[in-house]
């Protein structure tokens, strides 16, 4: 059972939340940075090791620069998410452009930052040819199918719409080989949010084992095996993280019986995780409005689900604490809402809680990743704001709330004077 934290004391929360308006979201870099230092300590004895971080999770700047300091790349599936990194002082190979379904621009961006491209499919050889010229290092993105076992937040690997299948993979690297590139990764992310350490070793194994036979009967030479993202964090109480010393102990074992054994060392292993950096070192921070007590008791909060989409959208478990009242028994059943005119926007259905009164703080957790990038403006909800708590123990704005004004900055009012009915 793991206890779930706060990043500071509840007075040092509250006198937060009296000078910065909830709903907003709050990280600790802190955690943040320590989390960052012990997934590469696991990792050390591959010395070409490099997490890219997956900047749709918390595509935050100042999040970035924090883990870019800390050696991390950035994982970009965009063009916005490309000129993000860029802004953040990230180019070259220190950028994975995993993409799918892109446009030209995008690889065209993607290559003049000299980004690693990984493509799609087959087909984007002669799209990314045409677009802006093959780039000297080239990966594809292996789709395993039915070889492999997908989860719920992905699915099954043979209805995901990523990747190239294994027949497809020989041809692949042969064009690029008889187009004169030399340089090889390959990839694959077949999970998300998964907490079986084994998911990971077996996804390595897979893939070292690829490149050895693609490696012999193609003659070419690979210099790095991306793993992917996915690593699940432990949303429930009752669950318990990934054990990274045991992934790595697992993928260090394929990689030697397997790379070394073939002659095949030394191949960077890279990751690709967003969730498992910043998802539990961030927290949604919200005020009780109202409490209704009809067929059921709901619970009304000043964040909606433009703050934090998971529970609507894959009716996902966040713990919730009503700060101060952690030790009272938990014994009302309550649904957690936001205002929405959606009767899914829920943060929780029959969660028990201690008794819940309006202007009380309450924190939803583990919303550190996928939570306010997934945010939206449904209903004129303006997005909130992100604070990052500093490891001197002051609080930097990130990110200010939005406006009714940025809103708006789409419309032009004066055309709308204009406008004849
Ligand atoms: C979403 C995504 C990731 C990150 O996934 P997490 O579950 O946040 O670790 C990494 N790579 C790709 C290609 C993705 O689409």
């Amino acid at each position: 059972m793991s206890k779930k934290q706060l990043p500071c004391t509840e007075a040092q929360l509250a006198a937060i939340a009296n000078t910065h308006p909830t709903p907003f979201h709050l990280y600790d870099e802190k955690a943040i940075l320590a989390n960052a230092r012990e997934l590469k300590a696991a990792f050390a004895w591959n010395p070409g090791f490099r997490e890219y971080f997956a900047v749709k999770a918390t595509p935050n700047p100042f999040l970035i620069k924090l883990l870019h300091h800390e050696g991390f790349g950035v994982d970009c599936s965009s063009g916005v998410e490309l000129s993000l990194a860029e802004r953040c002082g990230i180019t070259g190979e220190e950028i994975m452009f995993t993409s799918n379904d892109t446009p030209a621009e995008e690889f065209r961006q993607a290559a003049r930052l000299g980004a690693i491209i990984n493509l799609d499919d087959l087909s984007h050889i002669a799209y990314l040819e045409q677009a802006s010229g093959l780039p000297e290092l080239i990966s594809f993105r292996y789709n395993p199918g039915p070889l492999k076992e997908g989860n719920s937040i992905i699915g099954h690997p043979e209805e995901a719409k990523y990747g190239l299948t294994r027949a497809q993979l020989f041809e692949a690297y042969k064009t690029c080989r008889d187009k004169g590139l030399r340089r090889f990764g390959i990839h694959t992310m077949v999970a998300s949010n998964e907490l079986n350490p084994q998911y990971f070793i077996d996804t390595a194994e897979l893939l070292f084992e690829l490149v050895a036979d693609l490696s012999k009967k193609l003659d070419i030479r690979f210099e790095f095996v991306n793993i992917g993202g996915g690593i699940g964090i432990p949303y429930k109480p009752e669950q318990q993280p990934v054990d990274l010393q045991t992934v790595s102990n697992g993928i260090r074992d394929h990689y030697e019986h397997i790379i070394t054994a073939a002659g095949l060392d030394p191949i960077n292993l890279f990751m690709e995780n967003g969730r498992m950096i910043t998802g539990p070192y961030g927290w949604l921070v919200s005020r009780v409005l109202h409490i209704k007590d009809t067929y059921k008791i709901f619970v009304g909060l000043d964040a909606c689900m433009a703050n934090l989409m998971r529970p609507a959208l894959y009716g996902a478990y966040h713990h919730i604490t009503v700060v101060g009242k952690e030790h009272l028994p938990h014994e009302v059943l309550c649904d957690v809402t936001g205002s929405l005119c959606e009767n899914n926007d829920k943060f929780a259905i029959d969660r028990p809680l201690p008794p819940v009164k309006p202007g009380d703080l309450v924190v939803i957790h583990d919303a550190g990743a996928h939570g306010h990038a997934m945010g939206f403006n449904y209903n004129g909800k303006p997005r909130s704001a992100e604070l990052l708590l500093r490891s001197n123990g002051s609080l930097q704005l990130i990110r200010r709330a939005e406006t009714e004004a940025d809103l708006f900055a789409t419309l032009d009012f004066d055309d709308l004077k204009r406008f004849k009915v």
